[in-house]
């Protein structure tokens, strides 16, 4: 692969001496197992969605749509979104991971088209910082004019495709355990809580009455802050929205498997409620 920036090569053709940057992680690498899925796969498709440029260097935002086999009812579209803190590459991880047991147990996703955003942050992941390179932590730029064109970019997504539920992948480095926030459909927090139970097989639950700064009840805090990734306010129909942390200081495999497990049974647990709601 190509490691040199686009200036840096200009440079080096040019004659002239090539100043070392230090040295920047590659976005493809990281999705290289992702590409290799979808390339096998009946279900997962890539399907970038965006480009934008960052000091004259282009980038394009990444997004895969897993397609789950045909449900009873109307598709259920969920978007789930990670490293949006370009130093937080654990989510990232998480999604291969659940794309290759989706793989090996499609009815998983019975129902669900699934939209997956696993680099949310591409400059940012490239530098190991949690801003992106223009220096804005892009979670707190959500719905008020931005002009960040991640954030634009983002927002076009959440607003065309209408998620009944959005997921963010987040790791805490200061916390122990895993825990979350809830916020959008009051279902959140029924799917939120056997999506830890479930994943307490891998990391224990935070079980701080305070985590954050925000009063926490059984790792689960019911507050946001302004500008994160969520939905528009005052849609009629407003999705689920959970935002999972696992602790960045623990092992990467017991993150990426948290992880895994509490999607799978947040896509489990939705598909129930949803067919409950529809008999009733
Ligand atoms: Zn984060």
């Amino acid at each position: 692969m190509n490691c040199l920036t686009k200036t840096e090569e200009a440079a080096s053709s040019q004659g002239n001496t090539v100043k070392v940057l230090p040295e920047k992680r590659a976005v493809d690498r990281l999705l290289a197992q992702l590409d290799q899925l979808a390339e096998n796969s009946d279900h997962l498709f890539k399907k970038s969605f965006g480009e934008f440029e960052s000091n004259g260097q282009g980038y394009s935002m990444p997004r895969y749509v897993y397609l789950g086999p045909k449900g009873g009812g109307d598709t259920i579209r969920i978007g789930i979104f990670a490293a949006i803190h370009g130093d937080e590459p654990e989510g990232t991880l998480a999604l291969t991971r659940l794309v290759s047991v989706l793989e090996k147990n499609p009815e998983l996703a019975k129902g669900y088209c699934l939209f997956l955003y696993p680099v949310c942050n591409p400059t940012g992941f490239e530098d190991n910082t949690r801003y992106s390179r223009s220096g804005k932590d892009l979670n707190r730029e959500f719905w008020n004019g931005s002009l960040e064109p991640e954030v634009k970019l983002l927002e076009t997504e959440i607003w065309t495709h209408a998620f009944d539920g959005i997921i963010n992948l987040h790791t805490d480095n200061t916390s122990d355990g895993i825990y979350g926030y809830v916020s959008g459909a009051v279902l959140s927090e029924n799917l939120l809580e056997p999506a830890l139970r479930e994943a307490e097989q891998f990391l224990p639950r935070n079980a701080q009455r305070q985590i954050d700064g925000f009063a926490a009840q059984n790792g689960i805090i019911a507050q946001c802050l302004n500008g994160v990734l969520k939905a528009p306010l005052n849609l009629n129909r407003p999705p689920f929205e959970i935002t999972l942390e696992t602790p960045q200081r623990a092992s990467l495999h017991r993150q990426v498997e948290a992880f895994s497990i509490a999607l799978q049974t947040i896509l489990v647990e939705y598909r129930y409620l949803m067919a409950i709601a529809q008999n009733i």
